[in-house]
């Protein structure tokens, strides 16, 4: 290790401020973390963030932190399979069906107290100061104030009110949907798993596009259990869904409200939901809410006038219907990284302001974007709609199409139908419209025949 005689605080042991905490140390950095609980704590008396998957390019950006990425540790992912319904009430059509693998890379989705108790131990090793505090406005002032740069990752709430929301980047005053998380064992990840939606088995994701909202399950790693399947939940502000989401209590209710839901509008996937069961030995394997998709300038000032950076979601929060909160936390903290390295000066306004901006163009207005039309917000509905198509057409998009969760940019091109249409040729080296034209209407979806070795209790 050498050093730069440079010092960094960072409040928050989330997994991006930890992950950025073991980046700067390695780096040479003099680096001390805030966190207002200690590791047991952090490991035991609070839910996981969110599923938190890596897709592919995020996972270089964990490499370059110089944290292990948990590629064959976690239950591999290798791609996913996708069914859209539409119609009201129960009454509805079985339209899309597609299953796509991802293009030259995998997944995990990996438990976040899991990453941040072993790069906690992995700081602490490497001779990293920790300080168990909540830190208030009036001692970040302190802070930021004794050391060169400061890292605010404190999450979506938090100190993150400390930081001015960029306007232009945040087009929606309110959460898009009610999301519900459940993980659970019982489960396997083998061939007969999710069988009659893809060959992959148990290593394709499974997602569920309703207009009441979507359904998702993932391989996972859970803490405790270990490899497991986590269930992800949207519900559209004000839907029946909704109601059902904010009815939960415990894992057990989650799980009750999970088996009611496929057994009313994915009973396809029922077999495999039934032999889920509730990790009993922990008791935050769920969390219910709701995030506003906000972007934030990252440059902030105490009382003093000290300077201070957001990092992870104290500087972008995503609603995760493309998972995209945990990888960006990585990639900006990498990014960060790499441009301190190379920074010789004062970590000034114009330092952290353009780190930021390019960090911003350079994956989070893609990563918005994407997140925008996967969730069918209206103004992008018309893209969607030649999108997912194209998508169950012609298995090379459908992949390109799942390949955005690992890198957005291309989403960028696209202003107008037409540019949807031109990536869809770009991709499959096929006409857009010859493509769609060959679109049918899936029918009915054919259903799980798994037959669980043991039932669940
Ligand atoms: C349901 C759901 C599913 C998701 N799925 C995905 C996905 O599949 N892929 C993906 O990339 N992202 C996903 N995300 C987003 C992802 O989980 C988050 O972006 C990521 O975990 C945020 O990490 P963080 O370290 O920035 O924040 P946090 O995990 O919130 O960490 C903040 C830390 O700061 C500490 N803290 C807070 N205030 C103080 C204080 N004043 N002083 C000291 N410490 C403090 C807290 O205790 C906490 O430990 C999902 C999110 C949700 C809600």
């Amino acid at each position: 290790m050498t050093s730069t005689n440079r010092s960094v605080a960072i409040i928050g042991a989330g997994q991006t401020g930890i992950s950025a905490a073991v980046g700067f140390l390695n780096a040479g950095f003099d680096v001390t973390v805030y966190s207002e609980r200690d590791q047991q704590s952090l490991f035991r008396d609070i839910p996981a963030t969110g599923t938190a998957v890596t897709f592919g390019l995020s996972q270089q950006s964990e490499t370059a932190l110089g944290v292990d990425n948990f590629l064959g540790r976690a239950p591999q992912v290798t791609g996913i399979s996708a069914r859209t319904i539409t119609g009201s009430g129960h009454d509805y059509a079985e339209l899309l069906d597609f299953d796509a693998d991802f293009p030259g890379w995998e997944a995990v989705g990996v438990d976040t107290r899991l990453k941040v108790d072993e790069r906690l131990t992995q700081f602490l090793e490497k001779g990293g100061r920790f300080i168990v505090e909540n830190v208030d406005p009036d001692r970040l002032d302190s802070i930021a104030g004794a050391n060169d740069l400061t890292f605010v990752a404190t999450g979506k709430a938090g100190l993150s009110g400390l930081f001015s929301v960029d306007e232009s980047r945040s087009p929606y005053q309110s959460p898009q949907r009610s999301v519900l998380l459940v993980t659970v064992a019982g489960l396997g990840h083998g061939d007969d798993v999710f069988a009659h939606r893809s060959p992959a088995g148990g290593k394709h994701q499974a997602f569920n596009f309703a207009d009441h909202g979507e359904g998702w399950w993932g391989p996972y790693l859970h803490k405790d259990a270990g490899p497991s399947w986590s269930f992800l939940g949207w519900a559209q502000p004000g839907s029946e869904w909704e109601r059902r989401f904010r009815s939960v209590t415990d894992a057990h209710s989650a799980h009750k409200v999970v088996i009611d839901l496929h057994r009313e509008y994915f009973d396809w996937d029922l077999p495999e939901v039934l032999s889920t069961r509730v990790i009993e030995e922990d008791p935050h394997s769920w969390i219910q809410g709701a995030v506003r998709p906000v972007v934030r300038k990252a440059l902030g000032h105490t009382a003093s006038g000290h300077r201070v950076v957001a990092l992870g979601d104290t500087a972008v929060s995503y609603d995760p219907i493309t998972g995209q909160g945990a990888q960006s936390g990585f990639i900006q903290a990498a990014q960060f990284l790499a441009a301190a390295k190379n920074h010789d000066g004062e970590f000034d306004d114009a330092w952290i302001t353009g780190t930021y901006d390019k960090f911003l163009t350079s994956r989070v207005d893609a990563a918005n974007l994407a997140t925008r039309i996967f969730l069918r917000d209206p103004l992008f509905a018309e893209y969607a709609s030649v999108l997912f198509p194209a998508a169950a057409t012609d298995p090379k998009f459908g992949s390109a199409l799942f390949g955005l969760l690992s890198d957005p940019s291309p989403v960028l091109s696209i202003n107008s139908v037409d540019d949807a249409k031109s990536l869809i040729k770009q991709v499959t080296g096929e006409d857009a419209n010859s493509i769609l034209a060959k679109f049918a209407p899936a029918g009915r979806f054919s259903r799980s025949q798994y037959k669980a070795l043991e039932p669940a209790v």
